[in-house]
């Protein structure tokens, strides 16, 4: 890390972690490459690093996927892709795409920044001309539509009317076109239902105004279901992390975890039977207990639900945590003996423990979001 560690300076030295998010560029290259290898060489590869890289550093992520040729990006909203583009990690980028409808006060800062804006209805496109003509500027757009993620997008009735619109539009200039998959990871006929309208649209409009135009709908479910979906595009996210988008997707790529979080054992006792743990002590000692104290509660995002449920990997064993997860610590119970000592690194996910994945289906919840709940109190580690 090249910033200042809050505490040092001159001759003080900054205290030691204790927890930590693990962050391995190498697994995040093989991953990539990996999935170069599933799409082949005609589909560029927009990395998509919104939420910070999926909590894994955005600048990091996107400057060593630029090593390896990938140039365009996709975030969620104008905050993300300026702190991107301004962060100084790109060396030149092809695009940063900001997925979010913008706000109509947010045209002057893609303008500004050179973004491309996501364009989903007329009032945004009109007043997007209107802006772009006092700067005397071209504002780049990409049209999304919804083609059945019912989130955001031009329905595609409309989708014809707003390209027309865009031709005539001086100052915008249509980069692509895209839409986004709501059941990619099942083999259902959804996706393909999805798919037969984006091209129906996209083909319409090709063949009205004599030109292609970059046309991208595949996600990491999509990349691994869907073949005819990767157009001239593809948008992985979960797989670049090290994870694949559901349980239940019929192909499964050699990806690799790239966060392994892990935190230190900062108290070790010995208890009675019968002795509670934790508040509303909901774990009691069945017999004499080693207890160790781990740094790491859920405001560093390991979640509450998972109290009493999960396995944390100390000098490659497992250990039961149990009672309640705190905000700050967890406690696991190391047994009657055991060789764990104050200072030893509690694996919590990662390579070497269990997977986001796993400890997501103990949360109830998926890897995306256990791996984005990783706060910016766990320091990240870039190995
Ligand atoms: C998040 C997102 C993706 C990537 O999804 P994964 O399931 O992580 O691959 C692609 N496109 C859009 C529009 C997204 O919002």
């Amino acid at each position: 890390m090249t910033e200042k560690e809050p505490g040092s300076g001159a001759g003080i030295t900054p205290p030691e972690n204790m927890t930590e998010a693990l962050v391995c560029i190498d697994h995040l290259l093989w991953n990539t490459r990996l999935i170069r290898k599933q799409v082949g060489e005609t589909p560029r590869i927009m990395g998509i690093v919104k939420a910070n890289a999926y909590g894994h550093n955005v600048h990091k992520v996107s400057a060593a996927l630029e090593t390896i040729g990938i140039t365009d990006f996709g975030v969620a909203n104008i905050h993300e892709a300026i702190e991107l583009k301004t962060g100084g990690a790109l060396k030149n980028p092809a695009s940063i795409l900001a997925f979010s409808s913008p706000l109509t006060s947010h045209i002057e800062c893609f303008l500004q920044h050179d973004i491309d804006m996501t364009l989903c209805d007329s009032e945004t496109l009109q007043a997007a001309e209107e802006i772009a003509a006092a700067h005397n500027k071209t504002l780049s757009v990409q049209l999304k539509v919804d083609t059945g993620m019912g989130r955001l997008g031009t329905h595609p009735s409309m989708a014809m009317e707003l390209l027309r619109c865009m031709e005539n539009a001086e100052h915008l200039q249509l980069k692509g076109i895209y839409t986004h998959f709501a059941d990619s990871s099942s083999p259902g006929g959804f996706t393909a239902q999805q798919l037969a309208e984006f091209k129906r649209l996209t083909s319409e409009y090709e063949h009205a105004v004599s030109r292609t135009v970059c046309k991208h709908a595949a996600n990491s479910g999509a990349i691994l279901t869907a073949p005819g979906s990767w157009l001239d595009m593809v948008r992985p996210g979960i797989l670049l992390y090290g994870y694949h988008p559901a349980k239940h997707t019929p192909l499964r790529l050699e990806v690799k975890p790239v966060m392994q979080v892990e935190a230190k054992v900062i108290f070790i006792k010995t208890v009675e039977a019968g002795t509670t743990l934790s508040y509303n002590r909901t774990w009691s000692a069945p017999t004499l207990r080693s207890i160790a104290t781990i740094a790491a509660g859920y405001a560093d995002g390991y979640a509450r639900v998972l109290s009493g449920k999960a396995t944390v990997m100390i000098n490659g064993k497992p250990y039961p945590q149990v009672g309640t997860v705190t905000m700050d610590q967890i406690m696991v119970d190391l047994g009657t003996e055991h060789d764990v000592k104050k200072g030893d690194r509690a694996t919590l996910f990662g390579w070497d423990g269990p997977s986001a994945e796993a400890l997501s289906e103990i949360a109830g919840t998926i890897s995306y979001e256990t791996l984005c709940s990783v706060s910016s109190r766990v320091k990240r580690i870039f190995i």
